[in-house]
């Protein structure tokens, strides 16, 4: 950070922190009324359209991890993230020839729904010498023109990037249709949480499905009670997003 902050900088902070504050209190009490503890969950902030200015001092907070949509803004606001104190992922979509400019910064990718795309992950992986581990982004709500895996491909999705070197699937991740009533969200999450289970179960080769990644500002807490170890936040914790 250089020079003095202005007024309307340190208001935005405040606001950020009493943010944080709530959220963190939500998500201890989710975790706890399903038996687990608070640092079960991991609390990603999606930081597209935030200046760094913004998420440092959100990641000096204590965030677990950040979260960019966009290759662009992502390399663009790649120097000035505070990498040494939290985990950097990519959660838009991603299209395969941008893979090689984010293969080495980001621990994770969570937007994987083609063998195609997981193939190009492993290969600039392979000549990275990197492990990227991804998420399989599942289209629950069976929306068109949405990414994401419809869930009866997701065991072979699964099991071919099981055999691919330098690649980790580490779970699954889901952004849900935009539901009116609260029942509505629910059986979506729900219906992650099962697939979540049902493939755990199986316990195969090269998979660990360690991540549940469901739920943004408006439904974490109903995400949380139906089994999501992992929270995507963006305007909640930052406020509107302003695009310019
Ligand atoms: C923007 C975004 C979020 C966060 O959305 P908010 O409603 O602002 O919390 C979560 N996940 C993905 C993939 C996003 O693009």
């Amino acid at each position: 950070m250089t020079g003095k902050l202005s007024t309307e900088q340190f208001k935005r902070m405040d606001d950020i922190r009493a943010n944080y504050e709530t959220i963190r209190e939500n998500i201890a009490l989710a975790a706890e009324k399903t038996g687990r503890r608070p640092e079960d969950i991991t609390f990603l902030a999606a930081t597209k359209t935030v200046e760094p200015l913004y998420i440092n001092y959100a990641v000096s907070l204590g965030l677990d991890a950040i979260g960019e949509n966009r290759v662009q803004e992502l390399l663009s606001k790649y120097d000035e993230y505070d990498l040494a104190n939290t985990d950097l992922q990519f959660i838009g979509h991603l299209q395969t020839n941008k893979v090689r400019q984010i293969i080495g910064k980001v621990s994770m990718i969570q937007s994987v729904d083609s063998v195609k795309l997981a193939e190009e992950i492993s290969r600039q992986s392979v000549k990275n010498g990197v492990l990227t581990n991804v998420l399989i982004e599942v289209n629950i709500g069976r929306e068109e023109n949405k990414s994401g895996v419809l869930k009866e491909n997701i065991d072979e999705l699964i099991e071919k990037i099981a055999a691919m070197p330098s690649v980790k699937v580490r779970g699954l991740m889901s952004v849900p249709p935009i539901c009116e009533e609260k029942q509505e969200i629910l059986k979506f999450f729900d219906d992650m949480y099962k697939l979540f289970i049902d493939i755990s179960s199986k316990k195969l080769d090269n998979v660990c499905m360690d991540f549940l990644s469901m739920g943004m500002s408006d439904d974490y807490s109903y995400a949380i009670l139906s089994g999501a170890n992992m929270i995507r936040v963006g305007s909640g914790l930052f406020g509107a997003r302003i695009y310019r």
